[in-house]
């Protein structure tokens, strides 16, 4: 027993990266203040799929997880745009889905931003623009701020919220 405890002091928890903690934990708090000092505490963001593979989604969803936890910090994922100060665009803008992010865009309050998170809102190949695509995002809704990857990490997510609300000061 004894030599288990040695063991594990010695060796540490391997699966820690205090590193990575460190810089999360920083963001975290920078957003915590720009938030309570610009939006009085609570940020809701309506996150549209515009014709997305779900992956910058699933990324969205991993800051709900109780390691990022983005609620904390009063930032909330909401149901309805009426809701919402801030449209999340993911994708690359369908046919399909446009009027329905126009439509998402209209009902939110002012004052409001719009943010494209992942490369395919992006996107403005030449075949980008045929019967089925009507890329790029910020031809059709203005965009305030944009989160590069493909699909970009919770980190990278985060590091892009946080750069937004400092360019809001
Ligand atoms: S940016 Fe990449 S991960 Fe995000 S929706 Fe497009 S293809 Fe998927």
């Amino acid at each position: 027993m004894i030599r288990f405890w040695n063991k594990r002091v010695k060796i540490g928890i391997l699966t820690e990266n205090k590193e990575f903690d460190n810089e999360i934990k920083k963001i975290r708090r920078e957003i915590k203040n720009h938030i309570a000092k610009r939006f009085a505490g609570s940020l809701a963001i309506r996150m549209v799929d515009s014709g997305s593979c779900n992956a910058c989604e699933a990324e969205c969803n991993a800051l709900s997880n109780p390691y990022y936890d983005l609620e904390r910090l009063g930032i909330y994922f909401v149901a309805s745009p009426r809701h919402a100060d801030i449209m999340l665009v993911s994708g690359v803008m369908t046919f399909n889905m446009f009027p329905h992010v126009l439509d998402a865009w209209q009902q939110i309050a002012e004052p409001k931003w719009a943010i494209t998170i992942g490369d395919c809102p992006a996107m403005d190949a030449p075949f980008m623009k045929n019967f089925a695509i009507k890329a790029p995002v910020n031809e059709h809704i203005p965009i305030s701020h944009h989160i590069k990857g493909c699909p970009p990490s919770p980190e990278d997510i985060m590091k892009g919220l946080l750069t937004f609300l400092e360019k809001l000061k």
